[in-house]
């Protein structure tokens, strides 16, 4: 009787602890390095940097002529590249966990981007539990304040929040959507920015998007110009197909206001960055000034962080906004700025950035539209847009981007031709890691604010 009695105690126990052991959450690594790398000697593709082109392709006016901000100045009107809109390249960053599973991000950044991840970034992720986005983030953004807010410092901090998320869809054997809530879309619609609108229509894609070929600077005849080849574009691909124009920040409010006004009669679906990013107060002005209008008003392709956006968000000087996920901050920033949007009932039609944009788009409903940017040289095929980083990269098929159920972004880096300018020791990433992991843990409880 007693032997029975210890028999069923001792059952008893085994049943408790292996369901303790099943409630039990899964062990995951920590993160052991962080690496930083970069294209070689001459570049072979455009790879994370999609200004990065030949000097013939049409990104760098190639086909048709593209006003920027530099327009202005005679030296530096007739090619993109004439001013270094490709000076720095692409910068991958890998983040690779202790059970040897990588994470891949990428933004542009080359050479100068390696430093920042490698001699400062690194220090705020090695030795951290990869779920921790939010505690990485806040320490890199913080950790670079005096240097950073906007611009490479962001786009570097973007590359190692992408790695971050790969990773961790790699670990959970689950894609970043699903990581981020779930598919709120069974297929995502895409739209081509592209040179030959008429080839991105039979292409299958939903609307295209060309580039204002002339500034302020070109005056009244430059204007002239600016209609009639928006206006042929019209005329080639019909009444009824979505066709918009990027002004890649060359205009003023006075010349943005009287172009939308000359290309409203040729049904432009939305202009694009006609301003320079901070002039927050133009924007306000050409809303203003276009209340009247059917035309949509976006921007936001050059803008960073949660704290940009409510600028552009709060003052509802745009309909959509465009953040780049490979710059603004990545994944864990990108997320923030999407939900401040839905507040605001404005779209989120992020720029370029292929996966890493897709991903999102999936995830919320209010990123209804992807982008493609045809990177052929001459705008008349469907290519890769992270040229050949990336081998299977999805492309866009009859108007639709599909992902595949892949963990993480679902893309595996070809590391051809990088290179790692500022590699460290193993030495110095466990030293990262050591001070990670000494949790300072608080053992005295005070009011936090
Ligand atoms: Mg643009």
């Amino acid at each position: 009787m007693k032997s029975t009695s210890l028999k069923s105690e001792a059952m008893d126990k085994l049943n408790t602890i292996s369901f303790l052991f099943s409630m039990a959450t899964k062990n995951f690594p920590n993160i052991k390095s962080v690496r930083a790398l970069c294209q070689q000697g001459s570049r072979s593709d455009q790879g994370a940097d999609c200004h990065d082109v030949d000097d013939d392709h049409w990104l760098n006016c190639g086909i048709a002529p593209i006003a920027t901000p530099m327009s202005s100045h005679p030296q530096y009107c007739r090619t993109r590249k004439s001013w270094g809109i490709n000076a720095l390249g692409t910068l991958v960053v890998e983040v690779e966990a202790d059970d040897g599973t990588v994470g891949v991000g990428v933004t542009i950044g080359g050479e100068p981007g390696c430093y920042i991840v490698e001699k400062h970034l690194s220090k705020f992720v090695e030795g951290q539990d990869p779920r921790n986005v939010e505690l990485m983030w806040d320490q890199m953004f913080k950790g670079t304040i005096n240097y950073g807010r906007k611009g490479l410092p962001i786009q570097a901090i973007s590359a190692v929040d992408l790695a971050l998320w790969d990773l961790l869809g790699k670990l959970r054997n689950e894609p970043v959507y699903s990581l981020l809530g779930g598919k709120t879309k069974e297929r995502l619609p895409v739209y081509s920015t592209t040179a030959r609108p008429d080839i991105a229509q039979k292409l299958g894609f939903v609307g295209a998007k060309i580039p204002c070929c002339y500034g302020p600077s070109a005056g009244d005849d430059g204007l002239q110009k600016n209609v009639e080849y928006f206006k042929s574009w019209r005329e080639k691909v019909g009444p009824d197909f979505p066709l918009s124009l990027d002004c890649y920040m060359a205009l003023t409010v006075p010349y943005a206001t009287k172009l939308a006004r000359c290309l409203e009669p040729y049904g432009i679906k939305w202009i694009e960055e006609y301003l320079m990013p901070d002039c927050y107060d133009g924007y306000c002005q050409v809303r203003e000034n276009l209340r009247a209008s059917s035309i949509l008003l976006a921007t936001g392709e050059h803008e960073y962080t949660r704290y940009g956006f409510q600028k552009l968000l709060e003052s509802r000087c745009v309909d959509i906004i465009q953040p780049d996920i490979t710059w603004l901050g990545g994944m864990t920033e990108a997320r923030r700025v999407v939900a401040m949007a839905s507040a605001t009932d404005t779209l989120v039609i992020p720029h370029g950035s292929s996966v890493f944009s897709y991903h999102l788009q999936y995830a919320f409903n209010n990123c209804p539209l992807a982008e493609y940017i045809n990177l052929s040289h001459k705008a008349d095929q469907i290519v890769p847009y992270f040229g050949g980083l990336f081998p299977d990269e999805p492309l866009p098929k009859d108007g639709f981007i599909d992902l595949p159920d892949r963990p993480g972004f679902g893309v595996t880096l070809k590391k051809d031709n990088l290179t790692r300018p500022y590699a460290r020791a193993i030495e110095d990433s466990r030293k990262n890691a050591l001070a990670n992991l000494q949790k300072l843990n608080p053992v005295k409880a005070t009011f936090p604010f």
